[in-house]
This record gives structure tokens, sequence and C-alpha cells, in this order.
């Protein structure tokens, strides 16, 4: 069965192809950064995770940008309470995301751009929108008029009737049953930041930013769009209108929301206060990549709970993977072959592909893996696996840990024992010789950002914790 997505677009289950056969077009709305990220955002990114991956694993290119809204409500107020520019601002949570993104080994995007280096193509695009009637001026700042783009709700599905007439918003969020006409250039208030434009001094809203940067990098029609549930209305309805308005052209072909992250019952949010980020989590004992496995244990368009007990039951599914690793590396099996145990290997990983294909099921894909482990388990117990059914269980974990990513340890200063630092010392000496000064330089650099520093001497290597 070919890769299938399930669309918000039209509601179904679709095969998915890029444009061009080759590379998948996508984009991403990225976090706006006016405080820390939490992992309910965490699991819409670690979708898109599971989808790159996916992707390259069918073969296919990725050309995928995702945005930094570093201008916005909320971060102005929080820097002009902070005292900070806003550029200081957002430069240190932009920062922390991107930490906070490696260290739950999300692959980056081919792009990240920041919404305040594009502001003078979001001026010509408003401009461009007001030329053709699209746009009207209230109190200097300009508005994009919903009724004048026809098949405005065609994402959410929301009905306009008598919704519209004449109402609009300021504010860049607002609720579903309110189709207003919303902004698209706010006017200057006093003591915030503004940039000259020919609709007037102002700042851009949040929903044209990412149009503009969309197609700025990608064309005008794209392939694949992203974002959690909570952005279908209205951010992305207004993205179609503001593109399609722009252009006359289907602006995303594939349109993919991840369901929320909750807590007991309700979506985890920054003004629910019942949230939590990574770090918090990690200076509880959890690693990185239980994060990283609970998030992306569920299909992402089924709502996931949060719950301590759920991060525990991660780090334990790990624990099993890691054991089977061990068993393979470590155990001594009788020679030969045992046929039903190299078909067995195979099967799962055709089934772990199938049910990835199938709109990315990655508890299915689970499920396919720990079924051959137990067996395998058995098998091994009964001196039933034999070492030539070595290379399909390997090839079976690597297959797997392509996608999922969770079978190598976070290495962390307090992980690390004296024992560990020494090995590591050694792999380093050792790639040195045998001059692969970039596995080198790596150790080095892993070993100091867990604060520990190597130091080369005459008598050899020394290392010392900070
Ligand atoms: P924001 O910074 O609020 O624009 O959110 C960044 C991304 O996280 C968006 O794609 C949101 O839809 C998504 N998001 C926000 N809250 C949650 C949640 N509780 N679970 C999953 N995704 C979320
Ligand atoms: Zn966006």
């Amino acid at each position: 069965m070919p890769l299938r997505f399930h669309n918000t677009l039209t509601q179904q289950l679709e095969e998915f192809q890029p444009l061009d056969g080759k590379t998948v077009r996508m984009y991403t709305c990225g976090p706006t950064v006016y405080s820390y990220v939490h992992i309910g955002n965490f699991r819409t990114f670690s979708f898109q995770d599971i989808l790159r991956r996916t992707l390259r694993a069918r073969g296919y290119a990725l050309d995928h940008v995702m945005n930094i809204t570093d201008v916005e409500d909320k971060i102005i107020r929080n820097a002009v309470a902070a005292g900070q520019s806003i550029q200081d601002y957002t430069a240190q949570y932009t920062e922390a995301f991107l930490a906070d993104s490696a260290a739950l080994r999300l692959e980056r995007p081919e792009r990240i751009v920041l919404a305040t280096e594009h502001i003078h193509d979001m001026t010509e695009a408003i401009s461009k929108l007001s030329a053709s009637n699209h746009t009207y001026e209230s109190d200097g700042s300009t508005y994009f008029r919903i009724g004048s783009f026809p098949s405005y709700g065609k994402l959410s599905k929301i009905n306009l009737s008598g919704n519209i007439a004449g109402a609009r918003v300021d504010v860049d969020e607002y609720e579903k049953d309110d189709a207003r006409d919303f902004v698209l250039w706010k006017a200057r208030k006093p003591g915030e930041p503004a940039w000259d434009a020919p609709m007037g001094e102002g700042r851009p809203g949040w929903h044209i930013e990412c149009s503009v940067m969309a197609m700025k990098y990608l064309g005008e029609t794209i392939d694949i769009h992203t974002g959690g549930v909570d952005l279908v209305f209205p951010h992305h309805e207004n993205e179609i209108a503001q593109s399609e308005a722009l252009t006359g052209k289907q602006f995303v072909r594939y349109w993919l929301h991840a369901e929320h992250l909750m807590v007991e019952g309700q979506k985890m949010s920054k003004s629910l206060g019942n949230f939590y980020t990574l770090r918090d989590i990690l200076d509880r004992g959890y690693s990185p990549e239980s994060v990283r496995y609970l998030l992306i244990s569920a299909p992402y368009r089924k709502q996931l709970n949060f719950t301590f007990d759920g991060l525990k039951g991660a780090a334990a599914s790990i624990d099993r993977l890691r054991n089977f690793e061990m068993r393979l590396t470590g155990e001594a099996f009788p020679g030969g072959e045992n046929p039903e145990m190299t078909s067995r290997a195979a099967e799962a990983a055709a089934a772990f592909d199938a049910a990835l294909d199938d709109d990315l099921n990655t508890s299915g894909a689970l499920a396919a893996v720990f079924e051959c482990i137990r067996d395998a388990n058995t098998a091994m117990d009964a001196g039933a696996f034999l070492a030539a059914n070595k290379a399909g269980a390997r090839a079976l974990l690597d297959h797997f840990d392509s996608i999922f990513d969770v079978l190598k340890p976070t290495i962390t200063a307090s992980s690390l024992s004296d024992a560990d630092i020494d090995a590591l010392v050694t792999e380093r000496t050792l790639a040195k010789k045998s001059k692969d000064f970039t596995r080198a330089d790596a150790i080095r650099a892993e070993l100091l950002d867990k604060g520990i520093i190597i130091e080369d001497t005459r008598e050899g290597v020394r290392w010392k914790r900070k």
C-alpha cells in the first residue's frame, strides 16, 4: 500500500506524492518564542519529525521550512515587562527551543526563518492584496476582508452565515465561532516596535507571516503544511485566504494536523497553567528519549494524555528494546539459521513500514517491533535463535531506530560514571590514532558539553569534571 495521509482539507485519507515526484516542500508553523516551549508543543514538533523521517525513508528529498514567530502581542508585552528589546527577549527562547528540539532528537528543518527578517516581504504582499481589493483600512490598521474570498472556511468547515458583516478583530488568536475580518498590519502603538510601510508605520499580524514565508521559499503551491489542531482556525484558514487571494492557485495540497497533548482532560497550554517544559521533566530525572518515545508512541491524530506513569512506561519500553539489543550483541548463539526467525524479522519490518504508511500509525509500528522482539527473546531462551539470525534482528532494530531514534542513551553529566568517561576518552584516543578527527573532536565536544574537560598532556590524556 502506498504512503497515505489524512488531509484536513478533504477529510479523507489520501495517497501522498510530492508535486514534482521527488522533493517534498513542507511548511511548519514554528513556536511563538515568548517563553519556553512546553511538551504539548513538542508533541506537534515530534510528529513532524516522524513525518520527515518517514518521507525520507520512502525516498523523497525534503525542503522543509519552519518559521519562528518573533514579533507578536505576548512577546511585546513580556519584552516590555522585562525591559528588553524584542530581539534580545526572543533570542534566548529561540535558542532554548532549538536546544530542546536537539535533545529530543528532532531533525532540523532545512530552513528556520524569523518573522522579523521578512517584514518587507509581508508589506509587499499586503500592498498586493490591497491592490486587488481584499483589504480595507481602519484607524491606521489594515484588515483582510474575508467576504472577498468566497471559499473562506473550506479548511475548518466553518459556517459563515450571518457572521461576518463588518466585524473585525485586532488580535491574532480568536475563537472558532468568531469568523471575522482579521488584521494584516497593525497600526503603531506607543511603546511597541514598528516598521515603516506603505500602509503606515506598524507591525504585521501573525497570519500574514506564514503565508509570505511559506511561498517565498517553497513556491505558490506547497505539498504539506503542518501544525497542531488548534491552528486550523483561524490561523490556517487565514493563511489560505491570504495566499490564494494573492496567487489564485491552491496554496497547500495536504494539510496535516496533530491532536493535542492533554492533561486530565484539558489541552496542555500556557494559559491553563497545566504545562511542563522539557527542562521541568529532565529535572525530575527522566531522559529526553523517554519524552520523545512518549510523544510519538500514539498516532498523531489521537489525543494523548500526559501522565508521569505514561512517562515511566515509555522508559520501560525503551529498556526492553535496549535489553534486547544487549542480548543480541552480547550473547553467543548456536551456529546455523532458523528460517522461521529470519522470516519473522522480515515480516516485522514490513509491518512496521505498512503501519507508518497508514497515516503514520506509530503505535501499530511499535506493536510490530515488540511482537517480534518477544518472539526472538523466547527463541533465544529456547536455543532456537541461531547465529545467522542476528543480522535480521539487527536490521529490524536499525530500521526501527531510523524513525523512532530512542536506542542510544543520552549522555548527561550525572549519568556518566568515571568508567564511562574513561571509555569515551579511550575511544577518542583511538579515533585520533586512526585519523578520525571528526569523531575525536565530537567526543571532546560532547564531554565538554557535560562539564568534563579533557587535557592532552605529555603523560597522556587526563580529564576532570568542571
Ligand atoms: P504556539 O507557539 O502556541 O504557536 O504553538 C506551537 C505549536 O504547538 C503549534 O503547532 C500548536 O498547534 C502546537 N500545540 C500547542 N499546544 C499543544 C498541545 N497541548 N498539544 C499538541 N500541540 C500543541
Ligand atoms: Zn503559521
